[in-house]
């Protein structure tokens, strides 16, 4: 099989070389992908952007399927012009991908189904929004409604950084049409949660939970990221909270799809929040009786996150072909997908500066003999050399039996890898 994988990221390359293991794969193509990309054995990037240059690419080479990894494709409607033409292709059409693209949607989908989310207000106008804000209590989150990468979220202890979020969003428009229409809500406190799902447009499964590391500096300070390393499985949830998970969030999500004929073929990933009784010191593997732990909904994402894909697809056993075909042929509810034991971590190597401004174009030099898989988000072929050229420049991923174990050998081979501006969170 020939496949595409839209995409380049870490995420992007993660996706491809866990294709390009299956004897079933002859070529893994990725657009526009990046140049660490290539180096993988069966992969090639194509340098095109634009949707219609990759359906043309996918007619023109036969392409067997193609998997997108990448939002904004999704909210342009990659899926709806491939479905015209007949392609085949993992991710949902513009309208289901507004459960990402857009908050207000995701929220009000959240309330109509009764998806525990925090409680929020919207507003299209600059005045009533300030105004909401003035009498309000604090902390609240300001987020713009569109896609911001990130960036466009704001959690404000006062009148003042809420005046100053809402004026930079909607009078500003600093990012543009996305923050002409915001949503304001309750700030919530506890630790986050990736639940992803594998859905096939009638069934959906369980694929894992992982742990993002939003903040940009150690013990979440700082601020937010695209993501600076990820654990899997999550090792703070046990199956009690697993189940609460399930009826809480997963289960009138997934039924709420349905109902709305919203069901598609692809990833969807819930970003949540648990707000804990009593919190946790360190990892526990059971919730002790009578402790009640509460997940709310922070957002929808309609594809694999990053980093946690790396430290997902690194963990996982199976075939991924295999159940990206199930998924395009409607019977992942059969799939059998297994995972190794133990945890699988992915560790982000960044430029200092990120995620605002930084150098790129440094030399990197990894030491030979590291066993930890490495996945090439922001760098560039210089000749022989690759250089940095991205914020997140690159992620180690690697498994063990235990969290310990695996974090021993991922910090030590961090070590390993060098560039000028190196920098990563000691504590994931
Ligand atoms: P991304 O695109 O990076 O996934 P996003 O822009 O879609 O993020 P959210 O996931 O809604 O935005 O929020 C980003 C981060 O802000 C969350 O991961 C969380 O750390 C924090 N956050 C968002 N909403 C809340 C809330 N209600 N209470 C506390 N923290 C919040």
């Amino acid at each position: 099989m020939k496949v595409l994988v839209v995409g380049k990221g870490g995420r992007e390359h993660a996706i491809a070389w866990k294709l390009s293991q299956s004897k079933d794969i002859e070529k893994v193509f990725v657009a526009p992908g990046n140049d660490g990309i290539s180096i993988e054995n069966k992969c090639e990037c194509v340098r095109i952007e634009s949707i219609e240059e990759i359906i043309n690419f996918v007619k023109n080479n036969n392409v067997d399927i193609t998997i997108v990894g990448s939002e904004e494709y999704l909210a342009n409607g990659i899926v709806d012009k491939f479905e015209e033409s007949n392609l085949k292709i993992i991710g949902p059409n513009q309208k289901a991908a507004l459960l990402e693209s857009s908050k207000i949607f995701a929220k009000s989908f959240m309330k109509r189904h009764n998806v525990q989310t925090a409680s929020f207000n919207t507003f299209v106008n600059l005045k009533d929004a300030l105004e909401y804000s003035r009498k309000a209590s604090y902390p609240l989150v300001i987020k713009s409604d569109g896609l911001a990468a990130g960036k466009g979220v704001f959690i404000c202890n006062s009148y003042e950084d809420s005046s100053r979020a809402i004026n930079e969003l909607m009078k500003e428009e600093k990012f543009g049409e996305s923050g002409k229409k915001i949503v304001v809500e309750q700030f919530l406190k506890g630790f986050e949660a990736s639940v992803f799902l594998l859905m096939d447009g009638q069934n959906y499964k369980f694929f894992n939970v992982s742990k993002d590391h939003k903040k940009l500096l150690e013990s979440d300070q700082g601020p937010n990221t695209g993501g600076m390393g990820a654990i899997t499985p999550h090792p703070d949830i046990d199956e009690k909270l697993m189940k609460v998970i399930f009826q809480k969030i997963v289960n009138p999500t997934i039924n709420g799809l349905k109902e709305e004929g919203l069901l598609y073929k692809g990833f969807l990933y819930i970003g949540l929040i648990i707000e804990e009784e009593t919190p946790r010191t360190g990892s526990r593997k059971n919730t002790p009786n009578g402790v009640k732990d509460e997940p709310y909904v922070l957002e929808y994402n309609v594809r694999l996150g990053d980093p946690e894909a790396q430290s997902i697809l690194y963990l996982l056993k199976s075939d991924f072909i295999d159940i990206i075909n199930d998924m395009e042929k409607e019977r992942i509810n059969t799939t059998n997908i297994e995972f190794y034991d133990g945890f699988s971590l992915c560790l982000v190597l960044s430029s200092i500066g990120y995620p605002f401004s930084y150098t790129k174009g440094e030399r990197i030099t990894i030491k030979p003999g590291i066993t930890s898989k490495i996945f090439y988000s922001g760098v560039k072929k210089d000749g022989e050399n690759l250089l940095t050229d991205g914020g997140r420049v690159l992620s180690i991923v690697n498994k063990a039996d235990t969290l310990e174990e695996v974090r021993n050998i991922v910090y030590d081979e961090a070590e390993k890898i060098h560039f000028e501006s190196k920098y990563y969170r000691k504590d994931i």
